[in-house]
This record gives structure tokens, sequence and C-alpha cells, in this order.
């Protein structure tokens, strides 16, 4: 009975190795570890997938804070559009056009036969094909004005100021000064606004509505200082212009006056811009220099190997009321 016993506990066993082996062999006992690799694989993937997924909900949620931001710079600007400016061109020596070809001359070549300026057209060179140039100064008055009038006066030579309505009012002598000694002033607008960056934003309603505003301001500075003055020229920042430009231009009763030299200068080294200058000669060009701050300074500078150099080519200065 004993052996019996022994011998079905043997057979047991054996059935149990056995059992065991022939479920190894045929891979039960891996099917578990596959599926754990599947499964490690596929959470992989999955993790994958969730970080790729957590990526693009990354990006699109800073897309949507972008698309939030240039809503709020939209609306701030459309706020912004009647109260203060929104940008602040610092070098507006360039061109309206932008090419850098006539960012040197202007190609504008409109005709001009008639010789006398009209009210709200746009303005590139003189309207006379005499030996004539016309001297415009933007942006001051400057440290400086004080010593291009002095240069100015002693060659008889008359300019149109643009001046900046902002700094005008740190000036009131100065501007007087430019009036009395026969200057034209004229309106740069406010704050040197860049219209080209405004129509990015805003409607053609909203821009009209800001140059009508500015002008209004730069008419209360300029007046303010000089009651009697009658502004009679327009020159928009960076010489912005739009046929709906000229028409407010047309009723405030402006010219609207570009340039045909003036260039990236302020980058350039003095004497690459008074060659400049030198070879863009040709009947009623149109110069362009900028005053306030420094500026003032390079102005004086140009002014003082242009001015003899102009007058050797048998070309004088006209004076901008001969037009009218
Ligand atoms: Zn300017």
């Amino acid at each position: 009975m004993k052996r019996k016993g022994y011998f079905k506990l043997i057979v047991l066993i054996f059935l149990f190795v056995t059992t065991v082996l022939i479920l190894a062999t045929f891979g039960i006992f891996r099917l578990p570890k596959g599926e754990v690799v599947g499964s490690k694989s596929q959470l992989e993937q999955s993790a994958t997938k969730t970080s790729a997924q957590i990526t693009a909900k990354e990006s699109s949620a800073q897309k949507t804070e972008s698309q939030e931001s240039s809503l709020g710079v939209l609306l701030e600007q459309v706020e912004n559009v009647e109260n203060k400016c929104i940008t602040k061109m610092e070098t507006s020596g360039i061109s309206p056009s932008n090419s850098t070809e006539t960012n040197n001359i202007a190609s504008n070549t409109k005709s001009n036969s008639n010789t006398k300026w009209e009210l709200g057209k746009l303005y590139t060179s003189l309207p006379t094909k005499e030996l004539k140039v016309l001297l415009t100064i933007d942006d001051g008055p400057g440290i400086y004005t004080d010593e291009i009038l002095d240069f100015l006066k002693s060659y008889n030579i008359k300019a149109i100021f643009f001046g900046s309505s902002d700094t005008v009012k740190k000036y009131p002598e100065t501007l007087k000064r430019q009036y009395e000694e026969g200057h034209e002033i004229g309106t740069h607008t406010y704050c040197h606004r860049s219209f080209y960056k405004l129509q990015k934003t805003a409607s053609i309603d909203e821009m009209k509505r800001t140059l009508l505003s500015d002008l209004d301001k730069t008419e209360r500075n300029i007046k303010d200082i000089l009651p009697e003055v009658k502004i009679r020229f327009l020159r928009m920042s960076e010489g912005y212009y739009r046929d709906w430009v000229g028409e407010i231009a047309k009723k405030y009763g402006y010219v609207n006056m570009n340039w045909s030299a003036a260039g990236g200068w302020l980058e350039e080294p003095d004497e690459k811009v008074i060659k400049m200058f030198k070879s863009a000669i040709r009947p009623g060009m149109i110069i362009l220099l900028h005053d306030g701050r420094n500026r003032g300074k390079r102005a004086l500078k140009i002014l003082k190997e242009l001015v003899p150099y102009v007058l050797s080519k048998r070309y004088t200065f006209a004076d901008p009321k001969e037009f009218f």
C-alpha cells in the first residue's frame, strides 16, 4: 500500500512536469509576456501619440494664445486709433515705394504741365521743368535748426519745414523764426504715425478718422505758436499716399508733397549721401533732409556741400510760394 502511494505521487509529479513542458513548448506562458511586450509597445506608441497630441495641443494653445495676442493688439490698436500713435518711425528717410533705386531717386514724373500747385495732388517734383530744386526739411526743430536757418539765410534759400508736431512745442522760438524768415511751415501729421503699419489692422474709415484727428492736432500745435500761419503743405510720414489721403489733403487746402531724393541716408556715410544728392540733381528735384536731434548736424553738413554745388550747376532753389 505504501509503495502504491509513492507510485501515484511519482505519476502525479510526472504529469505535472509533462503538462508544464507541453505548455512551455506551445508558448502558453509566453503569451502573457508577449501581451505585456505588446502592451508596452502599444503604451509606448500611445505615449508617443499622447505626447504628439500634447505637443499639438500645446501648439494649438500657443496658436490660440498668439491669435488672442494678435486680437489683443488689434483691439488695442483700434481703440487707440483716435487717441494716440501706435507706431513711431525713427527712420523716416524711407521712400514710399520702398525700392532701393527709388529710395534714392523717386521715379515719379507725373505730368506737371501745370506750373501751379494743385491742392490734394501728390508731388515728388516741382511743377516746373526749369532748373529749379526745392529744399524740404522734416522732423525738426532741433538743436541745429538755428544753424540751418543761418545757413539758408546766407544763401537766401526758402525751404519747407515739415516739423514734428510733438517737438514744435519744445522749440516755439525756432518755429517762429522759420516762419518769419519766409519758410513754409508744413504738416507732417501727428507723432509720426505710420499709416503703412496702421493699414494692416485698421479699416479705411478708421484710418481716415485717424488722419483727420492727426491733422487737427498738428494744426492746433502749430497755431498755438503761430496763430497767423497758413499750413499749405502735407508730407505724410514715410510718404504714405492713397487717393483718400489726397481727398483729405484737398479739403484741408494742402498740397501733398513727397520727394525726389532722400534715401536711406541715415545708415550711409556722409560722403556717399552727398554724392547721391549731387547725382540726383535734375529740374524740379525735391530734396528731403532730416532735422531733429543730431540729424540736424548732418543736414547742415550736406547743405554746406550741396548748396554751392547746385548753384554751380546753374540751378536755383525755388521758393515754394512761387507756384501758388
Ligand atoms: Zn518724418
